[in-house]
């Protein structure tokens, strides 16, 4: 049986990532009739469409973040599980980049297409592992796709922060984390580190960080930072957005050690440009090495490249024999 080329039936809209024999949109940018979202980073789920697909972890927290303003409808769909949408067959198998993120398995007229959403490779305590899935074309993220993104391990991150701790045990130590997935991650790792102190938290991320724990991923103590005076942060912990560590909400910390776990930490000038004194390159996105191994994994024998740096992941594919090229979307942003 010859099989339907998947440019005649997904493509990119100035909405998003259209699939027409399902009439669905993949991570729309704007609301949508159905939309099939990925995760819940700002950047993948936007409020507003009357129905949603999504795991049912990343429906808890689109609940979670915008309300009533989630969707019309909300649909959960298990990981693994196969769904028959119009004339298209679908699955969410894990992405390993935030909790209940999902990659999107689509099969049509015979060729199979795995969308990644953002994805990494690393074991990461607080969400499923991605799971390699053979395709005929692979629709990949590209936020770290040059080859000199190559993220260290993380516990040498966490031990650096565990070490500048122990170095200045008068300091605060305030580490830039973003809401969802990130700041989760780094109190994982540091459990896991053996760190079992309070950790405390800016209040605008108590509340994913209580749905984390409310589905089943053990975080440790935490503790609001909202009624704690100035003294008892000396030698603490904070966690905090990564636009709170250096503006005027900061002040209340005494003698504080600006940290930022960040991928993008790599880079130098970024890490002192946002005045972070101890930079943790602890990234949820895949590097170069991970980028280029996945693209061999899954043995498509076509790549589309978006979300990031697309050129340079475009080129290596093409050197690799692939028919590679970007998948222009719109409404895509650094989401780390
Ligand atoms: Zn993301
Ligand atoms: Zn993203």
């Amino acid at each position: 049986m010859s099989s339907t080329k998947p440019e005649t039936w997904l493509r990119p809209t100035s909405q998003g990532l259209y699939c027409a024999p399902g009439d669905f949109f993949i991570d729309p940018a704007v609301p949508v009739a159905r939309a099939v979202i990925t995760h819940g980073h700002g950047d993948h789920a936007c409020p507003g469409n009357r129905h949603v697909l999504a795991t049912p972890q990343t429906l808890a927290i689109m609940q979670s973040r915008m309300g009533e303003e989630a969707a019309g409808t909300l649909q959960p769909l298990a990981y693994g599980e196969t769904l028959r949408l119009g004339d298209v067959t679908l699955r969410l198998v894990p992405a390993g980049h935030v909790l209940g993120s999902a990659q999107v398995v689509l099969e049509h007229g015979g060729s199979r297409v795995v969308v990644s959403g953002d994805y990494k490779r690393r074991p990461d305590p607080t969400c499923a592992p991605f799971e390699p899935c053979n395709c005929d074309l692979f629709i990949t993220e590209a936020t770290f796709g040059l080859p000199v993104f190559h993220h260290p391990p993380d516990r040498q991150e966490i031990d650096k922060l565990l070490h500048s701790l122990s170095l200045f045990p008068e300091r605060c130590h305030v580490v830039g984390v973003y809401a969802l997935g990130k700041c989760q991650r780094v109190l994982a790792l540091l459990r896991r580190a053996g760190y079992e102190e309070p950790v405390y938290l800016h209040g605008a991320l108590i509340g994913l960080t209580q749905l984390y724990e409310s589905l089943g991923v053990s975080l440790g103590p935490v503790l609001p930072l909202a009624d704690v005076s100035r003294d008892a942060l000396r030698g603490r912990i904070v966690l905090a957005p990564p636009a709170a560590t250096t503006d005027r909400w900061s002040r209340r910390l005494p003698d504080p050690v600006v940290a930022m776990a960040s991928g993008w930490m790599r880079v130098r000038q970024r890490a002192k440009a946002r005045g972070v004194e101890l930079p943790l390159v602890i990234s949820d996105h895949a590097d170069w090495d991970e980028l280029t191994a996945t693209i061999e994994e899954v043995a498509a024998v076509e790549i589309w490249v978006t979300h990031g740096r697309e050129e340079a992941l475009v080129h290596y594919a093409r050197q690799k024999g692939y028919r590679a090229g970007a998948l222009a979307l719109t409404g895509f942003e650094e989401d780390e």
